[in-house]
């Protein structure tokens, strides 16, 4: 019998010795980058002559490695392989596999301090992020290794006298797994192994931004024992590979977490029947936000900023989940504002290397434009109230930011901006600010602040988001605990660390045998 799941706990980093090994991780690292890494198809090593170049947010001279690029060819051969094996792996006890993501959370457990380091370098996060990100990751082993147990015997039918039903769940197929560079560990891993446990092979093609710590996912996958061509290594552009993947007729299902841009795009691909295709290819979409933290006019306000600025600016507010607007009932606009100007003051951007500053870089010079461009379209539509720079100079930095007074309609109200940019605005009361906080195309997660018992209840029935979180940030959902994913154009609410997440890549059979 296995534990009872219990989330992975976070490192204190104010501990000595903590600290020690952290900064030993991150040495042992540095001698580790500029590597060259190879596709892996069918549990062999391909390099090509192309290659990825992952390089560190905050410094991108130091290159993290040199990653072998998927072409069409080896795109096809990739997917055949996954096709072949298939036949056997469906076959496979769920148990076994299941094991396979118990071992593969130990060997995480047991180099944590490593993978940090790497998704530190790879990724720009500071220490307290990226150690969440490798938790979040050892706990999407362990969470869908058990929800693989609780459903290998299917579901619950009833069979009459002389009759035996049963109702299985069975795999799907080849799938398509791709995977953000935000959380380049969890999310890469959690998207990847499920798609596995439940008897599915896969092709993972990783963010271009981050493919380096997803080959050692796959170092630690094959250690585990996973079978050769049950998971393929395939990095590569996403209009050259990325869409013929998910076109493939052999494909059955693609799980991709991006942009709503690629998202939207993905799913109409995906949705439609090729030649020489026999079925309906299931689409698991998670995208973006537009995260609003409300404030209630009773609430905790030291509270209430404090939220509003975790939320924001946490990992340079590139979450789906982070909050982009906070809207303040009433009398209490005013003192939010100063208190979370007077917090953000005390925060600043800077190189995540040895943990000094709050936050780090954005992940790449597109970003860093993207970003700079709002804040630029933010000063004409609102009150830049503190931040506003960035220094791209060497590494892509963005000054925390906080507009004020902004209308609703704003650009910086309703468009993703996936920066450290949050914009304040005043509603006339409860109603009125719930309104305002459900006026976006998204809704994934949101927040309330308040002490009023009724206003929480009207939040809960009407604020229209995925997660819904009462006084406390909107960030940091934790695997079993908080199932992750939205509504609307923030995707296909698969609950991504949910009791229903499995089943999005099987199919149930039914079963009935008379005597
Ligand atoms: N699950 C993360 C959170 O709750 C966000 C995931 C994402 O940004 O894609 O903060």
């Amino acid at each position: 019998m296995r534990t009872p799941y219990r989330h992975e706990p976070f490192t204190d980093f104010e501990n000595e010795d903590n600290r020690k090994a952290m900064l030993q991780a991150l040495d042992q690292v540095k001698g580790e980058l500029g590597k060259t890494y190879p596709l892996i198809i069918g549990g062999e090593r391909v390099e090509t002559e192309d290659k990825i170049v992952s390089v560190n947010p905050a410094n991108p001279e130091e290159i993290i490695g040199y990653v072998s690029k998927t072409d069409r060819e080896l795109a096809e051969k990739a997917i055949q392989v996954a096709d072949e094996t298939f036949n056997e792996w469906r076959k496979s006890d769920p148990a076994v596999r299941a094991d396979i993501l118990f071992k593969a959370a130990a060997i995480v457990r047991r180099r944590k301090t490593e993978f940090t380091a790497w998704a530190i370098k790879e990724g720009g996060k500071p220490w307290k992020e990226a150690d969440a990100d490798v938790a979040e990751g050892i706990d999407f082993l362990e969470y869908y290794g058990r929800e693989m147990l609780r459903l290998k015997d299917g579901g619950h039918v009833i069979s009459r006298e002389n009759e035996y039903n049963q109702y299985h769940y069975i795999p799907l197929g080849v799938g398509i797994v791709i995977s953000p560079w935000n959380f380049l560990f969890a999310i890469m891993a959690g998207t990847c192994v499920s798609a596995l446990v439940t008897g599915n092979t896969v092709l993972l093609k990783p963010a271009s931004a981050t493919p380096v710590i997803a080959y050692k996912l796959l170092e630690v996958l094959e250690e585990a024992g996973l079978p050769k061509g049950v998971v393929n290594y395939v990095p590569g552009p996403g209009r050259e590979v990325g869409d013929y993947l998910v076109e493939h007729p052999r494909t059955r299902f693609v799980s991709f977490t991006g942009s709503r841009a690629v998202g939207t795009g993905i799913f109409e691909k995906a949705a439609k029947v090729q030649e020489g295709q026999k079925w309906l290819k299931r689409s698991v979409i998670e995208m973006g936000g537009k995260d609003t933290i409300v404030v209630d006019s009773d609430a905790d306000l030291e509270l209430a900023a404090e939220s509003i600025v975790q939320s924001a600016f946490g990992f340079s507010g590139q979450k789906c989940s982070a909050c982009s607007r906070a809207v303040i009932v009433g009398d209490a606009y005013d003192e939010v504002k100063r208190l979370v100007v007077e917090k953000t003051k005390k925060i600043s951007a800077g190189d995540p290397h040895d943990n000094s500053y709050f936050t780090g870089p954005v992940i790449e010079q597109k970003a860093y434009d993207k970003i700079m461009e709002y804040i630029e379209i933010g000063k004409k539509e609102a009150n830049l109230l503190i931040g506003g720079d960035g220094d791209d100079s060497n590494g892509w930095f963005v000054q925390p930011t906080v507009f004020g007074e902004a209308d609703q309609q704003a650009k910086i109200m309703q468009e993703e901006i996936f920066g450290p940019v949050v914009a304040l605005t005043k509603a006339k009361d409860f109603d009125d600010a719930i309104e305002i906080a459900n006026n976006t195309d998204y809704g994934l997660t949101g927040a309330v602040i308040s002490r009023d018992r009724d206003h929480i209840e009207k939040a809960r029935r009407d604020f229209h988001v995925g997660n819904l979180y009462f006084n406390r940030g909107c960030t940091a959902a934790i695997v079993g605990y908080q199932p992750f994913g939205g509504f609307d154009m923030s995707g296909t609410d698969s609950k991504a660390g949910g009791p229903d997440y499995l089943l999005q890549f099987m199919q149930a059979k039914t079963t009935s045998e008379m005597f």
